[in-house]
């Protein structure tokens, strides 16, 4: 069967034109290198692997852009059979119209060889752009793809488009929407997420890999920007304070972070501290294990003042997380 991949680790192929920004993106999520370093990256000219070891083993892949799904004599098996998604990026400060007509017919080869894999566009650099032309060029970009695949009899093949940049958030919470797609454990860690909100009125939670920053669940309650970019922030600082004291900590060393350690589960990081100037917001961070952080935003309505409920909760979805990942 041409359709076979591994369940649960997700793999990603990045393809797109030449400096459309393939390789910032994996050395920028993947590699932790910092965006403004990427400028003087080498072009890609064969198959590049980057993997990242966590709970579970992220691996992308680079497609340089002499290959295409459709250039003869390329062993498009060895590369498409494999991965559980491909992402096209397209620069929009560049010249697309060619990005676009080749990403039609990379859409369409997956559509006819690989239905399962599914197929992402992260319209990339947005940076810099003023809303407008942002909202303009991403209406526009999406309109053609779609018009053109329903020409081609490909209009039921979903696609999702991102806006992304390296230089802010949008990257990370696009990659993490991808990665999502790929998880076999999502509804099983959605449901565990939604439970804990409800029972002790937290407005948002998000499931986080440390080191990745890629977020790899969230409760089923709306998503605001502003918390999402404070939990993403929260989980620099995790990494930062994991850096000089580790969550751990040998006696008295890290009790800035853990102010409590559970002599069941070993040693876990917890904190609380308020992100707002009122006060009435919280941000409740803990690690779930050395991969996953549990990243929480409480308001008014949470249960703030019932810590000992709220650190139950978490420690019962803390050990279900764990059933959920055990192998
Ligand atoms: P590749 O050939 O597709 O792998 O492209 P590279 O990753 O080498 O990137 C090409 C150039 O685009 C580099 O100079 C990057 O610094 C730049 N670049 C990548 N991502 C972004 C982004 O989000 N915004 C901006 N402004 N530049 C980017």
């Amino acid at each position: 069967a041409p359709n076979v991949r591994r369940k649960g680790n997700p793999k990603m192929l990045f393809m797109g034109l030449r400096r459309s920004g393939k390789s910032s993106i994996q050395k920028v999520v993947f590699e932790k290198l910092s965006p403004a370093d990427t400028l003087f990256l080498e072009p890609t000219s064969r198959i590049g692997t980057v993997k990242m070891q966590s709970f579970i083993t992220f691996e992308s892949v680079e497609l340089p852009h002499q290959l295409s799904a459709t250039t003869p004599d390329f062993d498009h098996h060895a590369v498409f059979s494999h991965i559980g998604a491909v992402i096209w990026v397209l620069d929009v400060q560049d010249e697309y119209l060619t990005s676009i007509s080749e990403m039609i017919q990379t859409a369409v080869f997956l559509a006819e060889n690989y239905p399962r894999v599914n197929f992402e566009v992260f319209i990339h650099k947005t940076d810099g752009l003023s809303e407008e032309y942002k909202y303009e060029t991403f209406r526009e970009v999406r309109q053609r793809v779609q018009d053109e695949l329903s020409d081609l009899g490909h209009g039921d093949r979903s696609v999702s488009y991102f806006q992304t940049s390296i230089f802010d958030h949008s990257i990370f919470e696009a990659m993490s929407k991808v990665v999502q797609r790929l998880l076999p454990q999502l509804p099983a860690m959605e449901a565990l997420l939604n439970k804990l909100c409800s029972t002790c009125g937290i407005q948002k939670a998000y499931l986080f890999d440390t080191m990745s920053k890629i977020y790899v669940a969230t409760d089923a309650s709306p998503t605001f920007l502003k918390d999402y970019e404070v939990c993403s922030d929260y989980v620099d600082v995790i990494v930062d304070i994991k850096q000089i004291y580790g969550w751990h900590g040998q006696d008295g060393e890290g009790k800035a972070v853990s102010e409590r350690r559970n002599q069941d589960d070993g040693d876990i990081g917890e904190s609380m501290v308020t992100y707002d100037r009122s006060g009435d917001t919280y941000i409740y961070a803990r690690e779930i294990n050395d991969y996953l952080s549990l990243i929480c935003v409480m308001g008014k309505g949470s249960t703030t003042n019932k810590r000992v409920l709220i650190d139950y909760n978490v420690g019962i979805l803390h050990d279900a997380l764990l059933q959920v990942f055990k192998v």
